[in-house]
């Protein structure tokens, strides 16, 4: 980001949605703008970032999604039947989307709970980075200190290995394993990464035009939403207490992370970075 950013030293600054939908097509070189979110579980993206999405699709991106579960451990049931419950929730996963615009969701279903940043893994979301070829990948702040979930920090750590890792490289990528990476398709670089669930701020979005949709598309999680009055009142108080340190009334807050085309040391020499 050019205009709009700013280090965390001198605090996050709001982006007005001009500015995000002219930083948009920067990234996206005058291209439709491409986004693509990596995350955990189904209604990461909902309860987590959905106010961004919802701006990201008024801005005019095309967005996707990729699950790396599908939430088969989501119940306090021990009874339940893992795999009818990750169906539920798959469909939920859908509509969810829907709500949003985002008609483009990928399910790996790897297992509730035991997501791991390991070669195969990081192959299977470098393989959708090369299909969908976002400009924008949204994911979780895999550094985010004292709240620990492991499959959220494991997602972060797997969306940015491969995005900035595996899916650039030229030619087949392959894995320690020796399998392919989306054989046919070419080598992809994202431009720029958010994360989301940051305690490092340097970006502040104003959810307020959004917020019925986020709201809508949490409760879509039917089975995470018994009581929808108070998931929809959970969402508004949240994106209140975000917002107030910067007082703006509904927020959400990120950490970019920008991808240069040239990492060569005498560059970042150049530029001081080291
Ligand atoms: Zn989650």
């Amino acid at each position: 980001m050019d205009s709009a950013t700013v280090t965390a030293q001198q605090g996050p600054r709001l982006l007005p949605p001009e500015l995000l939908v002219a930083h948009l097509r920067a990234l996206a070189a005058g291209s439709v703008p491409r986004v693509l979110a990596v995350v955990a579980h189904p209604d990461d993206v909902e309860a987590l970032c959905g106010g961004l999405i919802a701006a990201l699709g008024a801005a005019g991106a095309t967005i996707g999604y990729v699950l790396l579960t599908s939430g088969d451990k989501g119940s306090p049931d021990p009874d339940v039947d893992p795999l009818a419950l990750a169906a539920v929730r798959e469909a939920e996963q859908l509509a969810a989307a829907a709500v949003l615009g985002v008609a483009d969701v990928t399910f790996l279903r790897y297992r509730d709970g035991e997501v791991i940043d390991d070669g195969p893994t990081r192959q299977a979301v470098a393989a959708q980075i090369r299909r969908f070829r976002p400009d924008l990948l949204i994911a979780f702040d895999p550094w985010h200190a004292y709240t620990f979930h492991n499959d959220h920090r494991q997602a972060g750590f797997v969306a940015l290995a491969s995005a900035r890792g595996l899916a650039p490289l030229p030619g087949p990528a392959r894995g320690a394993d020796g399998m392919l990476v989306a054989e046919t398709a070419p080598g992809h670089v994202t431009r720029e990464a958010w994360l989301f669930l940051t305690d490092r701020p340097d970006v502040i979005v104003d959810i307020a035009p959004g917020i019925e949709l986020k709201i809508a598309a949490r409760i879509a999680h039917a089975c995470q939403a018994v009581d929808a009055t108070a998931v929809a009142l959970g969402i508004r108080t949240r994106a209140e207490d975000t917002g107030a340190p910067y007082a703006v009334p509904l927020a959400e807050t990120f950490r970019t992370i920008p991808f240069p085309r040239d990492e060569s040391f005498g560059a970042r020499l150049h530029a001081g970075e080291w």
